[in-house]
């Protein structure tokens, strides 16, 4: 397997791409939040009217939620 790109004839690392061209593509994706809640495209809090987040519970009351579990 040969990098993907034109004109680059370097054996393939990973994604298709050789090690530069991989490390190329990498730096220009933006960087991924590590935890973070995206809001589920049209569900609503369970207990509110803001947009649900996890386990149909916006960020306030999901964190609250999670916060009653740990005792
Ligand atoms: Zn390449
Ligand atoms: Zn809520």
């Amino acid at each position: 397997m040969m990098c993907k790109e034109e004109n680059c004839t370097k054996p393939v690392n990973s994604r298709g791409m050789c090690v530069a061209h991989y490390q190329k593509w990498r730096r220009s994706q933006p960087a991924q939040p590590i935890r973070s809640y995206n809001p589920v495209k049209g569900l609503t809090c369970k207990l509110c009217e803001k947009p649900a987040q996890a386990r149909m519970l916006c960020g306030a009351h999901y964190r609250a939620d999670q916060r009653a579990k740990e005792k």
